[in-house]
């Protein structure tokens, strides 16, 4: 079986520990054996990106785009075997898996694209004989610290800006999904990446990612991941005076009004709550209905998930794949308990563990109805396919009910009518609002980030990532 290093200062590195990359389709199936690196490695990683800094910052900016470019090109033209991987070790169907690898090209595309439309400002002083430049360069070394649930797209969503904008990189990708985080590094670094300009350290977040937090050496930190490691992100950056960024939870809404096209919100609720095994953090996990609509909707909702296959992430037909641990399903399970558990609620379809040919971690998607705002269901991120309805009066109960959460990702609406759209569009309390679409499914070349307890920090993606990755300098010179 293939083994896996870590890549510091240009050299693949075994780790001091091994870890094996299981299918949750089939455990049976060991996918590679990954290294687990430990502080010193971290240490060793933090210290090759420090010494590549200044003159990665400095490095002709077609060298950069060729490089970024090439990577972009590679992973288009491997896009079904990187997809293949994805698939296999997270979980997520293989039409998502080879989607997403096409998206990780998207951005290294993008950003080859930016390295060659930097820019500067030039403007007149208030003094007499004086000029002003107002230029962004790098911030230096960025530690990133990513999640399983996007093994390809994350990581290319962090690793193609910080580049582009002339920073060195050490990456801990999350312990579940070491494969597409290593296949990226392979391919940055064949695509000429110059040694110890982007460092793989994979392992633990409270080994490796701890080490990368405790670093004077990290300029940066750009983390995505769960609410109550993002705080302790924050801390221990504040502690270092860091720059800071973090993408974490959602408890996302999906408003469905009485005038809303049927299919359309049947298939934006579907897609959206369990598409990718409700995996995402823009999952619209809230599915808020007005009365005049709420029956058919959820009849039309359960037929749909009735015709659903949960099977094998790679095998043909398959819709929905496995939860993507043992850990996580049990998460799931716990709180479909506790909303059956809730007065009122119920479970109206799905809920249970399933069984395939293969050893795997298989959920039925569960939908309960008749449930309130205040019920724990609806108020914490649950990461499943676990979906809930709730049947409001009119449009502005809907927004109240939307908005009344402590999270503020992604926000979606189904309606014909162009002024709730509007109206929508204007008072929802999300980074993101979406109409007539599904919460989750985003593009790659425009702001990605959220408010209140989902987001912290500049946005990522598109031309918005320079607020990150790149710090202002303003500079007076006397002519
Ligand atoms: P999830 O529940 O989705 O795994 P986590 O927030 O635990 O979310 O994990 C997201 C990333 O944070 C992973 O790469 C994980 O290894 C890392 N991580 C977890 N704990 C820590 C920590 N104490 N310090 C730094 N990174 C951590």
């Amino acid at each position: 079986m293939d083994t896996f290093s870590n890549l510091i200062g240009g050299e693949w590195t075994e780790g001091p520990g091994i870890t094996e990359n299981i299918n949750p389709s089939n455990t049976d199936d060991v996918i590679g054996r990954y290294a687990q690196g430990d502080a010193a490695q971290a240490n060793a990683a933090i210290a090759a990106a420090k010494a590549a800094a200044p003159s990665w910052a400095r490095t002709n900016v077609m060298v950069r785009h060729n490089i970024l470019k090439a990577a972009a090109a590679e992973i288009f033209a491997r896009a079904k075997e990187l997809g293949d991987l994805l698939a296999r070790e997270e979980g997520k169907t293989l039409a998502e898996g080879i989607g997403e690898a096409g998206r990780a090209g998207q951005i290294f595309d993008f950003f080859a694209g930016e390295c060659l439309r930097l820019a500067g400002e030039k403007v007149p002083s208030i003094r007499p004989g004086v000029e002003i430049e107002i230029t962004r360069e790098p911030m230096g070394v960025v530690g990133m610290i990513t999640p399983w649930n996007f093994p390809i797209a994350i990581p290319a969503w962090k690793i193609a800006p910080a580049l582009c904008y002339g920073n060195t990189i050490v990456i801990k990708p999350a312990e579940l999904v070491p494969g597409c985080a290593w296949a990226l590094a392979d391919i940055l670094k064949r695509a000429g990446l110059p040694d110890g300009v982007l460092n793989l350290v994979m392992g633990k977040g409270s080994v490796v990612g701890e080490a990368i937090l405790s670093s004077p050496d990290v300029d940066a930190v750009t983390f995505t991941g769960s609410v109550a490691t993002g705080k302790h992100v924050a801390m221990k950056c504040a502690e270092h005076m860091r720059k800071v960024q973090l993408e974490m939870g959602g408890k996302n809404p999906l408003v469905i009004l009485d005038d809303a096209d049927l299919d359309i919100a049947v298939d934006c609720a579907v897609n959206g709550a369990f598409f990718s095994t409700g995996q995402r953090c823009t999952a619209s996990s809230r599915l808020i209905v007005t009365e005049g609509i709420h029956d058919r909707f959820v009849e039309a909702t359960i037929a749909k998930l009735q015709s659903l296959s949960v099977d094998d992430a790679r095998k043909d037909g398959t819709h929905i794949g496995p939860v993507v641990d043992a850990k996580q399903l049990d998460t799931d399970m716990n709180y479909i308990e506790i909303g059956r558990g809730e007065d009122g609620a119920r479970l109206a379809w799905g809920g249970e563990r399933l069984n395939r040919a293969t050893p795997g971690f298989y959920l039925q998607p569960a939908l309960f109805t008749e449930t309130s705002n205040d019920m724990r269901i609806n108020r914490e991120e649950i990461f499943g396919p676990v979906a809930t309805v709730l049947r409001v009066k009119d449009y502005d109960e809907a927004l109240a009910v939307a908005n009344d959460t402590r999270f503020g990702l992604s926000s979606g609406i189904c309606t014909t009518s162009l002024k709730y759209a509007s109206h929508f569009k204007r008072n929802a309390e999300a980074g993101m609002v979406m109409v007539n679409l599904p919460t989750a499914g985003v593009d790659p070349h425009v702001p990605f980030g959220g408010r209140k307890g989902s987001s912290y920090g500049p946005r990522e993606q598109g031309r918005y990532a320079a607020e990150f990755y790149t710090t202002v300098k303003t500079a007076y010179q006397l002519a």
